[in-house]
């Protein structure tokens, strides 16, 4: 039986253990940290937990969802989302709501706004390159610089004009507008076996007490089961032959040297690292290509209050350029367990920086005192409601996604693929801004090859989550999506698999446009015909006083009246007017759908932005 080194005890180095346990394939997962869940750890500082940026639980992919409610069963908590943004002394809605956003900004600003809107609508950026084109094109000049320009630049720490505009295409992707529409058509989340399956983020799941507990939970269920996760390793050689890895060497924090032998090799460690540690070498141009990959830190700091309520939200968005802070987070929104005192509150301020940046190597203490100050500055807290305080540093938070990095994973891509039992797997793994979800899924992908499949580690988060979701659907033999939405079915490769249907299509198989002119004839033949038999009948059934209630058209039919001619005259005028009601009708009704179908896109569209900022 074959057994698997595994480098990273993240979500994806243990998704990939917790996965090759089900094949009976045993695995020692090797951690350089003391702590395990990577950046999805949960820090614990005298009993206040909180997060690495505060980490939802939300998919589209149901067998990461599976997954998760699998490891940590009714600890899984289902929370409200709120979160706003902080600019210029105000608090926005987000997604942007427009009353809101135009009582913020004022009248003025806002009719600036509404132009720039109009003149990227009129003369949009001809190419869509880099993430100021993107965003702008979308929504203006203006908004973006409001909404978009200051706190994407304080993440990435590049102005967004070297930002590749697939950065935001893949944000927006996250939460595609065909499935917002869905949503607003059919509810919200898709329903599997009886269980929701939450799509859009008003709520999100939250492990009790953080979501570093659903990595350690998993941890646990590997050692049940004899898989071992070595804490304090940090590999630093990886060693191969003849196109397979032979073993890893770590180190231990005491400096001892570990080596690690196995016939299956998965690394979660940044592509950049896991080039510079290959032995031999590879090729100078693949070392140049990861020279080149470049990544963000973070740093965050906790202040601890006294004050039971200090905001509502479970984060704020911090655009306001006069602090340096880009996010602040209030841990006991996301869990009121996070917190060992419901008195008081624990606040997460997010700095985004290079380990270059002077503030990066800044004493506790300073820091601290910068968040007080920048918390008190933007009127959030006074300084002295805080009590204490503590800093956490994170390097490598982000892989950047600037103009050349597609070229340099292009590079590394083709050299690894030449190594035939290794894989590279998560987030910086594969140097891609995904979330747990998508980490983990192309962990499952890098067991399910072990055993024998096929699957591109590299494309997911492309295309590849609607494939999986319909495989998986196709499998139980239900529709792609949900039980409710429709589908419809495309080929992938030589098979037949079911598609998600575009908003435009998911709002005609809702609602059927009535054709005016069909519907005239349908009533003014029945209108016409069902006069002319009536006064025909009247006729026939003759008497004193023929037919004297129903001669009162006459009033709107011109010339009516129960006779022979009366009744021709009748068929006619009743065609013409039944056709006109009829067509009238039909087309105001599609007028209405129209305007609903509108509504539901713009709504579709706000939530879309959400994926933007997050
Ligand atoms: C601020 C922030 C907010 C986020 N918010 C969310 C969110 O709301 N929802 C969400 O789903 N995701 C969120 N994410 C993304 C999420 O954190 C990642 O997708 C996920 O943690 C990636 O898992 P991973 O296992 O690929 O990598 P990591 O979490 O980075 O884990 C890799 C592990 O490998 C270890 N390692 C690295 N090198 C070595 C080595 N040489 N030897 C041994 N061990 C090594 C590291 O110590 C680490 O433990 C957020 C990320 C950040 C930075």
């Amino acid at each position: 039986m074959s057994s698997a080194v595994i480098v990273g005890a993240g979500p994806a180095g243990l998704t990939a253990a917790y996965q090759l346990s089900k094949f009976g394939i045993g695995s020692t997962v090797l951690e350089a940290d003391r702590q395990v869940g990577g950046l999805s750890r949960t820090v614990n500082y005298q009993g206040y937990r909180f997060d690495i940026g505060g980490h939802r639980f939300f998919t589209k992919v149901p067998l990461i969802n599976e997954l998760w409610k699998e490891i940590l069963g009714e600890d899984f908590l289902l929370r409200p989302r709120l979160s706003r943004i902080h600019y210029d002394g105000h608090f926005f809605d987000y997604p942007l709501k427009a009353t809101n956003a135009l009582a913020g900004l004022g009248p003025i600003e806002a009719l600036l706004v509404g132009m720039s809107f109009g003149k990227a609508k009129l003369f949009p950026h001809a190419e869509e390159t880099n993430l100021e084109q993107w965003v702008a094109n979308r929504f203006g000049h203006r908004l973006y610089e409001i909404f978009f320009k200051t706190y994407t630049e304080k993440v990435w720490g590049i102005p967004c004009r070297e930002i590749s505009a697939d950065w935001a295409a893949q944000r927006i992707k996250n939460l595609s507008l065909p499935e917002a529409v869905r949503n607003a058509l059919f509810g919200n989340g898709s329903s599997k076996n009886g269980e929701i399956i939450t799509t859009l983020i008003e709520q999100f799941n939250y492990p009790r007490f953080g979501p570093g507990m659903m990595w350690e939970r998993c941890e646990e269920l590997l050692a049940a089961q004899g898989n071992a996760t070595v804490r304090g390793i940090k590999v630093e050689k990886i060693r191969h032959r003849g196109g397979r890895v032979e073993c890893v060497i770590g180190r231990t924090h005491d400096g001892e040297s570990v080596e690690f032998g196995g016939d299956e090799f998965v690394s979660t460690m940044p592509l950049r690292s896991l080039i510079r540690a290959l032995s031999p070498a590879p090729p100078d141009e693949v070392i140049e290509a990861a020279n080149k990959l470049r990544y963000r830190d973070y740093l965050t700091v906790v202040l601890i209050a006294k004050r039971e309520k200090v905001f509502p939200d479970n984060w704020i968005y911090i655009h306001s350029p006069e602090v340096k802070m880009g996010r602040i987070q209030n841990y006991k929104n996301w869990s009121p367990h996070m917190v060992p005192d419901p008195a008081r509150s624990s606040l997460g301020l997010e700095y985004f920086l290079w380990d270059k940046d002077d503030e990066w190597n800044w004493s506790k203490d300073r820091l601290v005192e910068l968040g007080i100050q920048e918390c008190a500055r933007i009127g959030l807290i006074e300084p002295d409601e805080i009590e204490d305080g503590t800093v956490v540093r994170m390097k490598k938070a982000y892989p950047v996604y600037d103009q050349h990095y597609q070229e340099s994973l292009a590079t590394i891509r083709h050299y690894l693929e030449s190594i035939g039992n290794l894989q590279t797997v998560g987030r910086n793994g594969l140097h891609r801004y995904n979330n747990q979800d998508h980490s983990m899924l192309t962990a499952v992908y890098a067991a399910r090859n072990i055993i024998g499949e096929n699957h591109d580690v590299w494309s997911v988060n492309t295309e590849m989550e609607y494939h999986e979701e319909a495989r998986v659907k196709t499998a139980i033999a239900k529709p792609v999506v949900s039980e409710t939405a429709p589908a419809t079915v495309s080929t992938v490769g030589d098979r037949l698999v079911p598609r998600l249907l575009t908003p435009e299509e998911l709002i005609e198989a809702a609602f059927a446009k009535l054709d005016p002119v069909a519907m005239g004839a349908a009533v003014g033949i029945v209108a016409g015909v069902g006069l002319f038999i009536a006064t025909i009948a009247l006729l026939l059934k003759g008497g004193p006083v023929v037919g004297p209630t129903l001669s009162l058209l006459n009033n709107v039919l011109l010339g009516f009246s129960v006779t022979l001619p009366g009744a021709l005259i009748g068929l006619v005028e009743a065609c013409i007017g039944g056709f006109m009601l009829g067509y009238l009708f039909a087309w105001l009704r599609n007028l209405g759908i129209d305007g609903y179908a509108w509504l539901l896109q713009r709504r579709a569209m706000t939530e879309s932005q959400r994926s933007l900022l997050d």
